[in-house]
């Protein structure tokens, strides 16, 4: 899952900081019955149709030391929602 919206909601300890959070439409999809795909596609403002809604969900791939994704899209995104 893009890491860029659960962490656009973490505050930041500095009154100066504009917090700019990233509001997903939608619902959560069922943990019991997942949508196909990547399961984050029916909420992601970046779901390519025929791409992301279908197969299997992405893998957990390294982005940088300290940091992974789990997007089909990642390397055409280049990382910026993650
Ligand atoms: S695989 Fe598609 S739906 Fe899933 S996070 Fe990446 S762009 Fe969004």
């Amino acid at each position: 899952m893009p890491a860029a919206f659960p962490l656009s909601a973490v505050p930041v300890a500095d009154p100066r900081h504009q917090l700019e959070v990233i509001r997903l439409e939608g619902d959560m999809p069922s943990p019991v019955d997942p949508p196909g795909g990547c399961h984050f596609h029916p909420r992601c403002p970046h779901a390519k149709v025929g791409l992301c809604d279908l197969g299997r969900p992405p893998s957990l791939e390294a982005v940088g030391a300290a940091r992974a994704a789990a997007c089909l899209r990642l390397a055409e995104l280049g990382g910026v929602h993650v």
